[in-house]
């Protein structure tokens, strides 16, 4: 009976006055690779615009494939950041090593642990002896009990400030990227009493997908979304098939308002 209730009560993730985890949904938009100084920044403004809450842009990316792009690396930072003193808007990034993370302490507003490094314990550990806020993503093969003891790992190092998210676990399916489970909305929320965000992007891996999956996230009560979004998705360099372009961006922003 209880599970049917999907308004768990989470605790507030705090990011410059944006509460993850408060009433409203937090969407979090941007490109799945910062590409250029120029693409991060047009993308920030329309996002923001369109009213996304947080940018985001993959600056080191865990691509399968070794010959595929893998980011532009720090140099990427300072474009994430130009962007951010031109909007307003916190910027969330991926951290792959911890080489980086004096860095991303300094500059970063959620640091990104993404679903490949989900069992990198010494990664974890290392994000959790600081205070930032951490987005855990879901390992695509990871149970809810083994993302979850992930967290603990970070929490257990003295850092609380983590925030879920689901991205899409990998089944038998294969019309969608990965199989998106909307179960560990509640599940997560029920379990741990943390906020969690839905990834309908990589959840999906298909355009069209995107926007349904996002009220569908909303719906059953997830504390926002982290959605790949570009001013021009056909040319992204990595992603394109799943990244919406702006003005869908913003048909999800308002469809979830009014679903508040
Ligand atoms: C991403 O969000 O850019 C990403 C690489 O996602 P995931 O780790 O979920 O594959
Ligand atoms: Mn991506």
């Amino acid at each position: 009976r209880k599970i049917m209730n999907s308004n768990f009560k989470v605790r507030e993730i705090d990011i410059d006055g944006i509460k993850i985890g408060g009433k409203n949904a937090i969407i979090i938009a941007g490109p799945c690779s910062v590409e250029s100084q120029d693409q991060i920044i047009q993308i920030a403004k329309a996002a923001k615009a369109a009213g996304a809450n947080m940018l985001r842009g993959g600056i080191f990316k865990p691509r399968t494939n070794p010959n595929d792009f893998q980011g532009l690396g720090i140099k990427g930072l300072e474009y994430l950041l130009e962007a951010k003193r031109q909007t307003g808007l916190p910027i969330v990034t991926e951290l792959m090593d911890t080489q980086h993370l004096d860095a991303f302490i300094k500059h970063v507003d959620i640091i990104q642990i993404g679903s490949r490094n989900m069992y990198n314990y010494s990664l974890l550990k290392a994000v959790g002896e600081t205070k930032k806020p951490i987005l855990l993503k879901r390992g695509f093969s990871a149970t809810i009990r083994e993302w979850i003891l992930a967290a603990e790992h970070i929490a257990k190092a003295g850092n609380e400030n983590i925030i879920f998210c689901e991205r899409g676990i990998r089944t038998f399916e294969e019309y969608t990227r990965n199989t998106l489970d909307l179960t560990a909305v509640p599940i997560i929320q029920k379990e741990t009493g943390y906020p969690i965000i839905v990834d309908p992007s990589h959840g999906t891996g298909i355009r069209a997908l995107v926007g349904i999956m996002s009220e569908a996230a909303i719906a059953c009560g997830a504390n926002g979304l982290l959605i790949e979004a570009h001013t021009h998705p056909e040319q992204s360099i990595s992603d394109k098939d799943q990244t919406i372009d702006i003005g869908e961006l913003e048909q999800i922003t308002k469809r979830i308002a009014l679903l508040k």
